[in-house]
């Protein structure tokens, strides 16, 4: 739950209990990541990270899994109908190692943010550092700005392709599927796993995995109306 409101004159959004200041561009993010002092409290003893299906299926394709296997290391659950995909990270998260993220380049968006969040309110996503957060490496420096982390931990893609899934399961939820087994199957079958074929129309499989994951939710805006629409 979050909720806005001015404490002399800072904009503060509520987070868990917690005030946070949304962050500019030109904000310092002080971090240690990478230097042998910070022991990635980020992929240890953390809470699940949900993931979407774009961001599984850049895991699947960086640690060579298929969408059966990736179900083995994280749990789902079914809220309203809808699956949810969650990455454990207790006690480390499946892919986290001694040296470091096992696919690092395809790492969700939760993890390039991180300590960093994003949270939406009224129709606006902003970038917080929550005054509870894990890093153990955040440090009174000067460092380097919020816009210049961004690019450093290449979230724009990752940015527009969640703000994609926004958009998509919000206008599921204006369909009103059954709150049955059945919703969430169909979910993990069409949209989630990278198994299946983005479009029936195989000729028409574009390249780029953002191409792919962008026709996946266009097909299913229309196969599971029709799937789902008479359950
Ligand atoms: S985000 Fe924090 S905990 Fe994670 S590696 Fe960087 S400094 Fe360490
Ligand atoms: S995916 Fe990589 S960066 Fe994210 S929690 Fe797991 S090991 Fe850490």
């Amino acid at each position: 739950m979050t909720g806005m409101k001015n404490i002399n004159t800072k904009m503060t959004i509520r987070i868990a209990g917690c005030d946070a200041v949304p962050l500019s561009g030109s904000d310092p993010v002080q971090l240690t990541c990478g230097t042998a002092g910070c022991s990635s409290t980020c992929c240890r003893n953390g809470p699940h990270i949900i993931l979407n299906p774009y961001e599984i299926d850049c895991m699947c394709k960086a640690s060579g899994m298929s969408y059966e296997d990736l179900l083995d290391i994280v749990e789902t659950d079914r809220v309203n109908g809808y699956p949810l995909v969650m990455l454990p990270r207790d006690p480390s998260c499946h892919f986290w190692t001694e040296r470091g993220c096992r696919i690092y380049d395809a790492r969700p968006l939760a993890c390039r943010l991180f300590p960093l969040g994003r949270v939406f309110e009224s129709g606006r996503s902003y970038i917080v550092l929550p005054d509870r957060n894990r890093c153990t490496g955040l440090v009174p420096a000067p460092s380097r700005t919020l816009a210049d982390y961004l690019r450093e931990q290449d979230t724009e893609t990752q940015i527009r392709m969640a703000d994609a899934w926004i958009e998509f399961v919000t206008d599921m939820e204006e369909l009103h599927f059954p709150d049955k087994p059945v919703t969430s199957v169909a979910f993990h079958l069409l949209v989630y796993s990278p198994d299946t074929p983005p479009s029936s129309d195989l000729s028409a499989a574009p390249g780029s995995p953002e191409e792919r994951f962008l026709l996946r939710l266009a097909t299913a805006r229309k196969k599971l109306p029709e799937f789902l629409g008479n359950r």
